[in-house]
């Protein structure tokens, strides 16, 4: 059975569309279960129906056409329980209701299971017979098995918004769901960028000068002959005559009309070369992967390696092949990187979207510096397929709106004119600082990680750095800075913001932050070696950051240290070891610099509970809440799959936040807070109840938190405090905060504001 069930998922998912895919699982389902029909009703909620998509052994005419009513015969019971229902004589059963001219009149056996992805219920998928008799359980636990596979497949064609393409329905509109990369709104054209040589990331792209793209791929055809002929030449001393056997076969397939002609019939379709290509080559890869000779199976590697060899050429031939940058150019790709952001005109480029990816990554950190719109992590993007749409990007929520229908169109054009004009009020608040109606004030600082940062930042009015990632100087290179390069870095920081505070935080990689020269592969990277675990580790790269810190601090002054990924009060004292023999090496060298603050960061639940003990040997604490929900919480930061469970407004969380204040605060030390939550409006009303001493957030955040501070005063966020922690479901807690929000007159912040 479990053969047999791979073979069938292997099939529908190499399948090349969901019309398909739904054909083969049907045929297949029907002849493994030895059943006599199999067929499969989708959910339509728009409608509140089922409809019928595929079927063998029902009346194919049907398809697209039968539709049951939610709640409607027995396939209504099994999307109503959610689970298999198995009956030996279906007609007999009180939900039954016969479907005119479906066919099902002779059958009586029935075993129905439900298609569910990630809770939500798509369809469902069922067998019958004719001969009255239960379908055994392990008929029972195949076809739940494959309806889970099945699932998933389906979901990701939903996605794409083809599922109602096929049932003769036209999307209006198609929404899909990421993580907010950077806030604020986009509306323009997908660019899509994709990496060179890599025949499944080619996108889709229609072209009209048919005559110039079949030169294109004759000529690429031409040059890849030559290369292979060269290549066998080559090889021939050192080569077996049998393995030589292999560039005959590619000389024949490159010559052999089927392949050209497959190829120029799609591109005679009015596809470019590239695309052609990678339909044709995808066609013989999965004819011969079907095959159950395994040499002939083996033959599927070859045709994907000559698919490669002819794309290059055409690569590097084609003009088309370098992207060109409209005026409202949205950057999509699988796995946007920092170098292809980098590439765009700044002035060109509205938003960005990456399949691949958090807001972590180092692209959507840069992203946010650069105040560009984006959304990461959208799983069934169907990259190739978005080339020339027109997109609009919600970069508070993470959705993404492919080809968006007028009404929507209009709704973010709304918004994105009254954050123009909000952006434009709150500049009026610039030198105003931040303090309460009832006088109570507290300092906003800013996140970065870019010195290209330091002008919108300095331009925002902050107080401070309340977090500079060091790793991202770190990231862009191809080695470890030196001790002078990090220093030149870190002076052009202290130097712009002094005499204002500047906390740098030691390298904190691991996790999802990799250096591409200092790879770590872990099976948990979130639980393992990051942040000042890898550091104290490696004191030679630990001191001789530490070094260019306290070097660039020289006559400024301004420079606090601090140490992310505390988990013990061991490391602490190692690390402060450490922190003092630099200074004092560096003393006996000559120079002189003044010993900075050094404080601690609490991001993980040990930290929490030891807040005193660490706030009585440091300077300051800084609450990192971005790894703090996580560990909390236990729901990867990055991970779109359980992103609804990830909140700073849980009541856990609330509590946590509360303990580090109280613990720095018997200490008589100050407490910031710097991770994303300090940027979320209905949350800095709590942190300013609570006694934060700093909020620190990214630049394009800090005048509208410097809004809802000035609208308030402490006593009533004290009391909303007192109220919320009464509550126990966070998104009960965002409502009402909310709400309080509307009653201060910043009801505008919410939707822009999130
Ligand atoms: C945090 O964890 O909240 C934090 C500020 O650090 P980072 O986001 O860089 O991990
Ligand atoms: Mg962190």
């Amino acid at each position: 059975m479990l053969k047999v069930l791979r073979r069938i998922v292997q099939e529908v998912s190499s399948a090349p569309n969901l019309r398909d895919a739904l054909d083969i699982a049907t045929q297949r389902i029907k002849d493994a279960i030895s059943a006599e029909a199999c067929s499969i009703f989708l959910v339509d909620e728009e409608r509140g129906e089922y409809v019928l998509l595929a079927t063998e052994g029902l009346n194919k005419n049907l398809i697209n056409k039968a539709r049951l009513k939610f709640g409607e015969g027995l396939i209504g019971l099994v999307g109503e329980r959610e689970e298999p229902i198995n009956l030996d004589d279906a007609p007999t059963h009180p939900r039954f209701r016969y479907y005119p001219d479906i066919g099902e009149e002779h059958y009586h056996a029935f075993l129905g299971v439900p298609v569910i992805h990630r809770r939500q219920l798509l369809g469902v998928l069922f067998v019958q017979q004719r001969e009255p008799r239960k379908f055994d359980e392990s008929e029972e636990a195949f076809l739940v098995t494959l309806s889970v596979q099945l699932a998933t497949a389906i979901a990701h064609a939903q996605a794409a918004g083809v599922l109602w393409d096929l049932s003769d329905r036209t999307v209006v509109a198609k929404t899909f769901s990421g993580l907010p990369g950077a806030p604020g709104v986009a509306i323009g054209t997908a660019v899509i960028v994709y990496p060179l040589a890599d025949l499944e990331a080619v996108p889709d792209r229609k072209i009209t000068n048919i005559e110039e793209e079949l030169r294109f791929f004759e000529e690429a055809i031409a040059i890849t002959r030559e290369d292979i002929k060269l290549l066998a030449k080559s090889l021939a001393v050192n080569l077996p005559r049998d393995e030589q056997g292999i560039f005959d076969a590619y000389l024949r397939i490159l010559e052999s009309p089927s392949l050209s002609e497959k190829v120029k019939h799609e591109i005679k379709q009015g596809t470019w070369a590239q695309a052609a290509l990678k339909k044709a080559i995808k066609q013989y890869v999965l004819q011969f992967e079907a095959m159950d000779d395994p040499y002939l199976r083996e033959r599927a590697a070859d045709f994907r390696d000559l698919g490669q060899r002819i794309l290059a050429h055409l690569q590097s031939t084609d003009p088309k092949a370098t992207a060109s940058y409209p005026k409202n150019t949205i950057l999509v790709g699988e796995e946007v990187t920092p170098s292809a952001l980098a590439r765009v005109p700044e002035e060109q480029l509205v938003g960005l979207v990456s399949a691949k990816g958090s807001n972590n990554s180092h692209v959507s950190i840069l992203a946010r510096a650069m105040g560009i719109p984006t959304v990461m992590g959208v799983n069934n993007l169907p990259v190739a397929k978005l080339e020339d749409k027109e997109l609009i990007i919600d970069g508070y929520y993470g959705q993404v709106y492919v080809a968006p229908s007028h009404t929507v169109r209009e709704e973010f054009e709304r918004l994105a004119r009254e954050e123009k004009e909000l952006d434009h009020e709150l500049e009026a608040l610039r030198d105003l600082p931040a303090e309460t109606l009832d006088g109570f004030s507290l300092s906003l600082f800013i996140n970065t990680g870019l010195i290209a940062d330091l002008g919108r930042s300095l331009g925002v009015g902050a107080e401070g750095v309340g977090l500079y990632r060091t790793e991202v100087p770190f990231m862009v290179r191809d080695r470890f800075p030196s001790e002078d390069e990090q220093r030149i870095i870190y002076k052009q920081l202290l130097h712009a913001f002094s005499p204002r505070p500047v906390m740098m935080r030691t390298l904190d990689i691991g996790g999802d932050k990799e250096l591409p020269y200092f790879p770590v592969s872990e099976r948990n990277p979130f639980l393992g070696w990051r942040g000042i675990r890898v550091t104290l580790d490696h004191p030679e790269i630990f001191l001789v950051q530490i070094r260019a810190m306290l070097r660039a601090s020289q006559d400024l002054e301004n420079l606090q240290i601090m140490l992310p990924m505390v988990s013990s009060i061991a490391e602490v004292e190692e690390a402060q070891r450490l922190i003092t023999q630099a200074y004092s090496e560096l003393m006996e060298e000559g120079e002189h610099i003044r010993m900075p603050s050094i404080g601690v960061m609490v991001e993980v639940p040990s930290a929490v509970y030891q807040a005193r003990e660490l706030a009585k040997r440091v300077d300051f604490l800084s609450v990192g809440s971005n790894d703090l929900i996580q560990y909390l919480l236990a729901v990867d930061r990055n991970n779109v799959r359980v992103a609804n469970l990830y909140d700073g407004l849980h009541p856990a969380v609330l509590r946590a936040l509360i303990q580090v204040v109280e613990g720095a605060h018997q200490e008589g030390k100050d407490v910031s807070i710097c991770g994303e939550l300090a940027g979320d409006p209905v949350a800095v009303i709590l942190l300013l109840a609570m006694g934060f001493d700093t909020l620190s957030m990214s630049a394009t955040r800090l005048p509208r938190m410097k809004w809802v501070i000035r609208k308030f005063t402490m006593a009533r966020a004290i009391k909303l405090l007192e109220e919320v922690l009464l509550m126990d479901d966070p998104i009960e807690i965002r409502c009402h905060l909310e709400l309080a929000l509307e009653e201060a007159g910043l009801g505008g912040l919410i939707r822009a504001g999130k």
